[in-house]
Order: C-alpha cells, then sequence, then structure tokens
C-alpha cells in the first residue's frame, strides 16, 4: 500500500520594488547567512532552509517570494527567514508583502528554546561569560553557524510569554510588549550537560543586552533562536580577525581548528587585562592589538594588522573570518577585495555593531549601517 502523501503547505507573495537589481545581491548573500542555502535555477533563486524551500524571483520593479513547507507551523517561520533580511537590508525601500495560499494563524518559533542562567562569571574586567541551562539544544550545535539571536525577558515577569509568527511572516509579541533581543555568538555548547555558554563584551552607552547580562543571575530566563551566520571553512591558511566582539567567535573558531593550520588571529581590546588564554594551533600566531585606552571603535589597529600579512599565492587555501566595529569592517573588507582579490567564498566577515548606533538604529537605516560600501 502507497504512504499518503505528505501534505505541502504553500504560500506567494509580491512587492513592488522598482530598486530590486540594486538590492538583490546584498539580498540573497544576507539570506544566505541565515542557513539557507541559495543556489540560482534559471531565473530564479532556490532558498533550501532547515524550515523548507522557499524561491525568489526579481524582475521589472518586482520581487516575488513562495515558500513551501511540509509542517504547518514551519510555514510562517520561513516566511520569516525570508522576509526579515529583505525588509532589513531593502529598510530604506518601505517593502510591503501582500501573501496570498495556505494560512498558519500565529505560529510559535520552530527554532526557539528557553534557556536559564546557571552560572555567570567575569573572564576580564570587561567580559562576562553566562552558561545557560536548557533543553533540546542540539540544533545549536554547529560548527558552520555560530551565532544566535537573544531575547531577553526581563526579571519581574510572574508568567514568562515569548514571541511568535503570524501569516506575514512577522514577529508578534505578547501583548505587543516587545522584548529585547540582540546577536551573539555561542562561544561553547555541550548538548549532553543541556549548557550553552555566552561571552558578553561589557561596553560604555550599556544597551538593553549588555545591561541584561550585568544583571544576570541565577535562574534568569533567556530565549535562543538560530542558528545563524557561517563558520569557517577548511583552508591551509586562516586569518582572524575581531575586536572584542569577534574574540568569542575567534575563540571557538581556534579551538576547533586542524592543529596543522597556520595563519593569524588578530584580536583587539582595551588593555592587557583583557588577553585570555585562548587554545590555538601553534603555527596560528595570535597577536592581542592593544587600544593602550582609546574607545572602542575608534582605531584602526585592527585593519593594519590586516594589512601586515602576507597572504598565499593562491588565495584558494586562505580563508578569512572576522567580526568587528562597523568602520574597522568597511576598511578591511574594502582591503580583503580591492588590494587582496580574496575570493567571496574565502571569507566570512560581518559587521557585529556600529559605534553611533544601537541595534534597532542599525535595523532602522538597514544597508548603509551594516554593509560594506
Ligand atoms: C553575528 C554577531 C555576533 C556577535 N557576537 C557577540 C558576542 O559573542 N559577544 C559580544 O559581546 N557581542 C557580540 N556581538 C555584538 C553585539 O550584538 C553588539 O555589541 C550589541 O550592539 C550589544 O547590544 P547592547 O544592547 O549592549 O547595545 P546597543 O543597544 O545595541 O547599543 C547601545 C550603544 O552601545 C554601543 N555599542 C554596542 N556594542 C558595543 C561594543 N561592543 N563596544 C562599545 N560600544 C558598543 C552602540 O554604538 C550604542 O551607542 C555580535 C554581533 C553580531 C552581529
Amino acid at each position: 500500500m502507497r504512504s499518503p502523501a505528505k501534505r505541502r503547505y504553500t504560500a506567494t507573495a509580491t512587492t513592488l520594488f522598482p530598486k530590486v537589481e540594486m538590492f538583490l545581491e546584498p539580498i540573497l548573500a544576507s539570506i544566505a547567512t541565515h542557513d539557507i542555502t541559495v543556489r540560482r535555477l534559471g531565473g530564479r533563486f532556490e532558498l533550501r532552509s532547515p524550515y523548507g524551500v522557499g524561491f525568489l524571483e526579481a524582475a521589472a520593479g518586482q520581487l516575488r517570494l513562495s515558500v513551501e513547507t511540509d509542517n504547518r507551523h514551519a510555514l510562517n517561520r520561513l516566511k520569516h527567514a525570508l522576509v526579515g533580511p529583505i525588509s532589513f537590508i531593502a529598510a530604506s525601500e518601505a517593502l510591503h508583502f501582500e501573501w496570498t495560499g495556505d494560512e498558519a494563524g500565529p505560529t510559535p518559533l520552530e527554532d526557539l528554546r528557553i534557556l536559564r542562567v546557571r552560572q555567570t562569571m567575569l573572564l576580564t574586567p570587561n567580559m562576562l561569560r553566562i552558561v545557560f541551562e536548557g533543553e533540546d539544544l542540539s540544533r545549536f550545535d554547529r560548527t558552520d553557524q555560530l551565532h544566535c539571536r537573544l531575547i531577553f525577558q526581563p526579571k519581574d515577569v510572574e508568567t514568562p510569554e515569548w514571541p511568535s509568527i503570524d501569516d506575514r511572516g512577522h514577529i508578534v509579541w505578547p501583548q505587543q510588549r516587545k522584548l529585547d533581543t540582540r546577536v551573539y555568538t555561542i562561544r561553547s555548547i555541550d548538548t549532553r550537560n543541556g549548557e550553552i555558554t555566552i561571552d558578553f563584551a561589557l561596553h560604555d552607552h550599556a544597551g538593553p543586552a549588555t545591561r541584561w547580562a550585568m544583571d544576570a543571575s541565577a535562574g534568569d530566563l533567556v530565549g535562543i533562536v538560530g542558528p545563524a551566520a557561517d563558520g569557517p571553512r577548511p583552508a591551509g591558511f586562516y586569518v582572524l580577525a575581531g575586536d572584542e566582539t569577534g574574540l568569542p567567535g575567534i575563540a571557538r573558531i581556534l579551538e576547533n581548528l586542524d592543529g596543522h593550520a597556520q595563519g593569524f588571529a588578530f584580536v583587539e581590546i582595551g588593555g592587557p587585562n583583557e588577553k585570555l588564554p585562548l587554545v590555538h594551533p601553534a603555527a596560528i600566531q595570535l597577536q592581542w592589538l592593544d587600544r593602550q585606552g582609546a574607545r572602542p571603535g575608534t582605531t584602526s589597529l585592527l585593519a593594519d594588522a590586516v594589512r601586515s600579512v602576507e597572504w598565499p599565492s593562491q588565495l584558494q587555501e586562505a580563508f578569512f573570518w572576522g567580526g568587528c566595529e562597523h568602520k574597522a569592517f568597511r576598511q578591511i573588507h574594502r582591503y580583503l577585495r580591492n588590494e587582496v582579490c580574496l575570493p567571496r567564498e574565502r571569507q566570512v566577515f560581518h559587521s557585529f555593531w556600529h559605534r553611533k548606533l544601537s541595534e534597532e538604529q542599525i535595523i532602522a537605516a538597514g544597508a548603509s549601517a551594516y554593509l560594506p560600501d
């Protein structure tokens, strides 16, 4: 007897988007950083994600999306995985997606897990480690997807409530009370013991994430969604570069590299007491770049260090990974593209923060506050 065909859930959306050609490349790149494989199929793009498959077609001033899943709950999550990056990169265009097709109603986030603070410890005066405990964390145990979004639950809430996603792919906050969220790197994960560790770089003008972390104590709750953003790829020669916010990612990558790996790791820190004991292959030179009291995001230390690297003649053997403030990100990105000519697939590099903007302000500004020029 043939087993019954699996129920498929589908929906499509079209939006007017006069500048679609201009935004298409960064939109696809941003979608791809959310654990989605982008593949060109003739005139459209196939977007394969853990929630299902989507298609994106751009033509004649319009953008058309279609999504297909075999799980009703995943339908809205997939819409969100596409609408989120598109609306962020093209924030200036104020796009409006009108969906038709199957409807799932408000659905919980498929990837949301709830974590509870197990322990907090100051690693250095400005680096706070929080070890969280939770259940069913295996989806975050990926060496190719290092980051997550944390949803900070206030301390005094008796019955914690978490967001859901509506049929437009938009996040819906309980009683319209938006919780603060920020992106962090999973410094380490131990699924057997149900543990995820995040290192928070504490900074002046503390925003909600930093305030929450500084105030955290055992039992406090945080939601975690993801994972996202690519990790390192196999290479013979690595260059890793980051400030305090990139340090957790660099530390995790160094720990997991093949013992014979060669190259450089540059970490910008505020002073000598911010150094951490990092495990790294012997042939990876670790250099701490001391700002000597200068404010984060104001020096050219990282860019200068990356400029000092002698790259192998076969750039396909090299790999660059980085995360830092937006200005340094732009400088280094430009250098890698124009002077080193490092192929795009040989680098994973993101702007991790902006010295003049909070995350909400970055999201409101869109591409100009996040992308390279
Ligand atoms: C993929 C990714 C991974 C990241 N991983 C980590 C991580 O593992 N650990 C970590 O600490 N951060 C990490 N970050 C950076 C972190 O998300 C930002 O620093 C975030 O803005 C902090 O939120 P907040 O609420 O403290 O400050 P916001 O409310 O966003 O900003 C408030 C003010 O603080 C300033 N500011 C923000 N961050 C810094 C900073 N680091 N130093 C100085 N001033 C700052 C802003 O310019 C703004 O004026 C990551 C970012 C990305 C995109």
